[in-house]
């Protein structure tokens, strides 16, 4: 059990951290401690903003002996509550966002070595101007943190051909709940000297070390870039598209993203300028990016074919394909404005889920009619990284219901959408996390076994369980 921070503490923790490490205002401390959807308001008795990995190491230290509580914060935007504390008023809350120094950038060894607080932009930026590409890609990618992003093992639109983060890293540099600082910054494509123990981290949501920086891996930046907006029948048809895309053009395929309808229209009535590029509004769409370092012709001819052979056999209705980079950006923005869209239009039940690839038909098929006839007045609003097996499969708030009224149905619609999921060997977590928002589904949908061994992995870690209580396990 953690404890209540005394004044003496506080004193130590700012003397840990320097004049310009610290904060109590309440005016700089409110925005850091309402969760990205507004759900969770935290307290805290102090805002810690250490410089450097020491300082780190000096803080930790302090709570671990006292037994308190601290959170780690990158860019606050988790969607499961991660990077808040809680309403007690007991737990520190430790930004990383002055830890902002990108350590190398080797283009011998296409690496970045980046503190934990760069936002994710600015390391896309440096591999940029060396004509070179971090991969990792997300609506958040102007405010979020790398230190965040790996420790949720954010996925983004890049994944299809990336990866998720995880497999964007080569080292870490951790400081563990007791102070120690673990330097595994090594910069290598392979280290089979036992355990993996960068991977304990990636992914562990702040529950079992800070991370305050790694080595990322760098990719050679594709020169061409083809982007179509496609109309599909149904889901079946838009699984048919991504093989004949993999078939046409192998791994040049590298986004590829799912809307329906209810996205469009939210979009189109919600986000100015806005503008449909078909005559009217269709049932299901798959915008989608091919990119390669060589034969843009024939990127361009392979995108021709797959989309003529498509529509030939029924599997496409209609396509624009993206003339200039400004019309990519459209289509983009399409996509990207949906969870704006959302929010303008009123509340959100948002479902985060995963199921094979195979079998993302069916997941549509069979929670559309359950959530219809269980919630009818609700507005079904289904998005996501196809490729992935990925959806966010939302609900929005019913026009002349209150939002009280339609949260309170949460739990109910929830359960129904995971139960399918799962059902499906898919997962309730794809890519945001479990965070204080999805502890019970943790335990209700993952095996006995898997969850104690996690909780041994967070007792060994740390023992006294000061790292970001209340999340995760
Ligand atoms: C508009 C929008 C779009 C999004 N799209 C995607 C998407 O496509 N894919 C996706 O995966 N996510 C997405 N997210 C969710 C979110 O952006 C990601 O989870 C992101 O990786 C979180 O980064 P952050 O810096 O904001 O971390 P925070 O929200 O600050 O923290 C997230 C978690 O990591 C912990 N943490 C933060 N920094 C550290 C650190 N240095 N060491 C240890 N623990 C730490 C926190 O305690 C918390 O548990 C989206 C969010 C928004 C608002």
């Amino acid at each position: 059990m953690t404890k209540k921070i005394s004044t003496g503490l506080i004193q130590q923790l700012q003397a840990a951290v320097g004049p310009a490490g610290w904060s109590c205002d309440a005016e700089v401390l409110a925005p850091l401690l309402l969760d990205q959807r507004g759900r969770y308001q935290g307290v805290t008795p102090i805002l810690l903003r250490p410089a450097c990995t020491e300082e780190v190491s000096k803080v930790l230290r302090i709570c671990h002996q006292a037994d308190i509580a601290v959170v780690p914060q990158g860019g606050n935007t988790s969607l499961v509550g991660g990077s808040v504390p809680d309403e007690a008023g007991n737990q520190v809350l430790l930004s990383l966002s002055r830890m902002n120094r990108i350590r190398d950038l080797s283009i011998a060894d296409f690496t970045l070595t980046a503190e934990a607080g760069c936002i994710l932009a600015s390391l896309q930026d440096a591999a940029e101007a060396e004509n070179l590409l971090f991969p990792l890609s997300l609506a958040a990618e102007g405010s979020c943190q790398i230190g965040g992003n790996l420790s949720t093992n954010a996925g983004g639109t890049q994944v299809l051909r990336y990866g998720n983060a995880r497999d964007l890293v080569l080292g870490l540099e951790v400081v563990f709940a007791n102070g120690e600082i673990w330097n595994g910054l090594r910069a290598l494509r392979k280290d089979n000297a036992g355990y993996d123990l960068k991977q304990l981290f990636l992914g562990s949501e702040g529950t079992l070390g800070i991370i305050t920086a790694a080595v990322l891996k760098l990719f050679p930046r594709p020169n061409h870039t083809e982007t179509a907006l496609v109309v599909v029948p149904d889901a079946e048809a838009a699984m048919a598209l991504l093989r004949a895309c993999r078939a046409e053009v192998g791994e040049a395929v590298t986004r590829f993203e799912y809307m329906d309808r209810a996205s469009m229209e939210l979009v189109l009535c919600q986000i100015p300028d806005i503008r449909n590029p078909f005559a009217e509004v269709h049932d299901h769409y798959v915008l989608l990016e091919l990119t390669a370092s060589h034969g843009g012709e024939a990127l361009a001819r392979g995108l021709e074919t797959v989309l003529e052979q498509s529509l030939g056999k029924g599997r496409v209705i209609d396509a624009v394909i993206a003339q200039s980079g400004r019309q990519a950006r459209d289509f983009w923005n399409i996509r990207e404005g949906i969870p704006e869209a959302q929010r303008k239009d009123g509340a959100g039940l948002k479902q985060d889920v995963s199921v094979p690839l195979s079998r993302l038909p069916e997941f549509l098929a069979r929670a559309r009619p359950a959530v219809a006839a269980a919630f009818p007045e609700a507005l079904i609003v289904a998005f996501g990284h196809l490729g992935d097996g990925n959806l966010h499969f939302n609900l929005n708030q019913p026009h002349g219901m209150d939002a009280e009224s339609f949260r309170a149905r949460g739990p109910e619609i929830h359960r129904l959408i995971y139960d399918i999921a799962v059902e499906m060997e898919g997962s309730f977590a794809a890519e945001h996390g479990v965070g204080r928002l999805k502890r019970e589904e943790l335990r209700r949908y993952r095996p006995a076994v898997e969850v104690e061994l996690m909780a041994k992995l967070k007792s060994t870690l740390d023992p006294r369980g000061i790292l970001n209580p209340g999340k995760v396990v």
